[in-house]
This record gives structure tokens, sequence and C-alpha cells, in this order.
């Protein structure tokens, strides 16, 4: 009997685990992953940051080329490493949450999610001086609570149409050629400035300025990804 009734909640816990994190999948279309195909324009997005030296080098060569980005933050590394928000937003550059503790929205439940939306908010909008309007989840995962959650915060879901190091470290020039060969007018890069595979951050700033030298060869000009999906 108790075994028939375990196996029974296991069940209904499995079938409510898939409506609330497996299904919201479906509605991942509502999130966006590309800018306009006109224009000619792609965004650099850095995640994970920020990172008191990693995100300091990539502030460097940004503004060394010229460039504006956008910074997915997560909210536990800003409330550490203040300066570097503050340095991200003083640079103009656009800042985005990344959650407050990097954990997966599958193992999250809406109480959770809608702490780790909020307070990133909340931290992010005082440090930056304006609350991110846009919203990365971990890993690209969701569930049911975040698409009401970001609602409520008035920010919206963005993922990323090009990642040239998913979970296998890539080396900077393969990372460059994987960029160069995938771009498209509309496309928003996924970098990491912090965490990511091991060496992730380094390898990035080996690669950052042959790929944006590469991209502006190919024709393409900067634009952040609040400004690239203000004109869809
Ligand atoms: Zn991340």
């Amino acid at each position: 009997m108790i075994g028939q009734a375990l196996g029974w909640g296991t069940g209904v816990g499995a079938a409510a685990w898939v409506g609330y994190a497996w299904l919201p999948h479906l509605l991942t279309p509502l999130c966006a992953r590309r800018g306009p195909r006109t224009g000619r324009r792609v965004a650099l997005s850095f995640d994970d940051g920020p990172d008191p030296d990693w995100t300091a080098r990539v502030l460097e060569i940004l503004a060394k080329h010229d460039v504006s980005a956008t910074f997915f933050l997560v909210g536990e590394r800003a409330a550490r490493a203040p300066a570097s928000v503050r340095a991200i937003a003083g640079a103009g550059h656009e800042i985005g949450s990344h959650s407050w503790s990097h954990t997966s929205l599958w193992l999250c439940g809406p109480r959770r999610t809608e702490r780790e939306i909020a307070q990133t908010k909340h931290l992010l909008g005082d440090l930056a001086g304006a609350p991110p309007a846009l919203f990365r989840p971990p890993w690209g995962m969701v569930n049911a609570a975040m698409f009401a959650a970001l609602r409520r915060h008035a920010q919206r879901c963005v993922f990323w149409s090009i990642q040239p190091e998913g979970l296998r470290p890539a080396p900077a020039e393969v990372q460059v050629a994987h960029v160069l060969r995938r771009a498209h007018a509309g496309a928003i890069v996924d970098l990491h400035d912090a965490e990511g595979t091991p060496g992730a951050p380094a390898r990035l700033c080996e690669a950052l300025p042959a790929m944006i030298d590469g991209l502006r060869a190919a024709g393409y000009g900067f634009a952040t990804v609040g400004e690239l999906l203000a004109v869809s």
C-alpha cells in the first residue's frame, strides 16, 4: 500500500514538475533570441559576472574598440563587487539580470523564483541607477513562475543566437571563427566574463579583440541587447 501510495505520489510529483519546469520551455519563443534582421547590427552579451579582474579586462577591451555591450550580472556576485557594477554602468554599458544565485530555475519553486528576480533587480537598480529591463535565465532553464515574475518586474527574457563556447572549452581562435561564421544581422552573442567553463574569461579576453575586428570587417556594427530589441 505504502509503496503504491509512494509510487502514485511520485507520479504526481513528476507530472507537476513537467508542468512547472519542462512544459514552460514551449514558451521560450516568447524569450528574445535575436534582434531584427535589418540594420546589420549585433549585440555582445557577457554572463555570470561581475568579476573584479576579468570584467575590468573586458571593459578595457570594449573601451579600446569603442563597443557598447550588455552584461547579465549575477546578484550575489554583484553584491560582492559593487565597484565592478558601477564601472560597467559608468562606461555606458547595459546591465541585465542573470538571477541572484545562478541556480537553475528548474530547481526553484515560485517563491524562490520571485526572490531570485526581485532581489537582483533591486540591487542592480541601486548600484547602476536604473533597474534592469532584461533577464537571462541561468543555463537557459525556465519555469512557469518566471514568466509571471518577469511581467511583474517589467523585465524581458533574453536568450542568445550565437554561443561560441557552450559546455566544453573552446580555444580563442575557434570561438572567433565560430562567431564570424554564424554572424547575422540582429545576432545576440553569448560570452562569459566570469564562471563558464574553466578558464572561460581568459579565453574570452584573448578572443574578444579579434571577434570585434572580424565582425566590423564583415560590416557589422554593435548595439546593446536592449537597443537591438527596441527596434524589433
Ligand atoms: Zn550563466
